[in-house]
């Protein structure tokens, strides 16, 4: 192997920058050549790759989203445009991929891969939802948005004694909202793994309201419910005043926190790790702290994101 190409697709998270730095420094410093492509598999139909530098990558680790750009392109999804795809990777003699992005562009990741053309995943989402990792590229950033954002509705809630219910996202996933619960001490998380028990969650808040609190806080994952409605039922119950927030976009951005940094330089460097031994339809994860790969395609067909139960029942034993 002598080039290798990466690109960021889907929707963007903090910590891509850091892991296309890593693939980049990692390769140039076993003698590999690395292209970067726009806009994800957009720019790789459009032909617009571009060698990258050391210098290429200098001081983009603390910033947010990533500057290679991404895209969603659906027309990926047939053949005839992936089979271009490739034969424009072929003409710059790249020889494998670097795909950073979540469960949509692993599966462009994994059609390149059957047409014969070696992909190498890294999760890049703040969903948490990728199979076969326990941590994505990003989760930790917006989690810490979310907690920040929390703590703000906490402090002007309590003043006025008011109850928050705070939409997150996670698409499908309920990691971000279980997280934050647990770390910003809500009374209720609602996620969509589980039935979303509105009885239950009305006299959660009602108990802790008669116990004294002033103030009562709602994480709850989008996609579930409308969080304004729901606002209205709780504060029809309880008579108190109860406002919904939705955190929307403002999750998504950011400089990447520390822990996402690492994470991403991990994973960027053994990508290229497992391309020069050989290894080419993998994809990366880390489990149980030890970077782990798995086969893409078994992943994406039959590998399950565990629920997290145990964080789950904490969160309603914390109340
Ligand atoms: P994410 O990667 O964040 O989940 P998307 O689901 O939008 O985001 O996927 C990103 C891109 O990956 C899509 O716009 C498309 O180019 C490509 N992609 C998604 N699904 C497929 C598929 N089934 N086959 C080929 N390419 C796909």
């Amino acid at each position: 192997i002598k080039k290798i190409g990466v690109l960021t697709s889907g929707g963007d998270s903090p910590g891509m920058n850091a892991a296309i730095r890593a693939v980049v420094r990692a390769g140039l410093s076993s003698g590999i050549e690395v292209f970067g492509i726009h806009d994800g598999y957009l720019g790789l139909h459009q032909d617009r790759i571009e060698k990258l530098e050391r210098y290429s990558v200098s001081d983009v680790i603390n910033r947010g989203g990533t500057f290679l750009g991404s895209a969603r392109f659906p027309a990926f999804k047939e053949e005839s445009v992936r089979r271009e795809a490739i034969e424009n990777l072929k003409r710059h003699a790249i020889d494998a991929l670097v795909v950073v992005g979540g469960d949509g562009s692993y599966m462009g990741a994994k059609k390149l891969t059957e047409m014969g053309y070696p992909c190498i995943g890294l999760p890049g989402t703040i969903d948490n939802d990728i199979a076969g990792t326990d941590y994505t590229i990003g989760f930790d950033t917006a989690l810490n948005v979310i907690i920040d954002a929390i703590d703000r509705l906490r402090d002007t809630s309590s003043s006025h004694k008011r109850i928050s219910v705070v939409e997150v996202m996670g698409r499908h996933c309920g990691d971000l909202a279980m997280s934050a619960a647990v770390a910003g001490g809500a009374e209720f998380v609602v996620v969509p793994e589980q039935p979303f028990d509105k009885e239950s969650l009305l006299s959660q808040i009602e108990a802790g309201v008669a116990r004294g609190k002033r103030h009562a806080l709602v994480v709850i994952c989008e996609h579930v419910t409308d969080v304004n409605a729901l606002a209205k039922e709780i504060e029809s119950r309880t008579e108190l005043e109860t406002r919904a927030t939705i955190l929307g976009h403002i999750q998504r951005g950011g400089s990447p926190t520390a822990r996402d940094r690492i994470l991403a330089s991990r994973m960027g460097a053994y990508a290229v790790e497992l391309l020069l031994a050989g290894h080419g339809g993998r994809c990366v994860g880390l489990q149980h702290n030890e970077l782990v790969h798995h086969d893409i395609i078994d992943c994406i067909e039959n590998m399950k994101r565990p629920f997290n139960q145990e964080l789950f029942d904490l969160s309603a034993k914390l109340f």
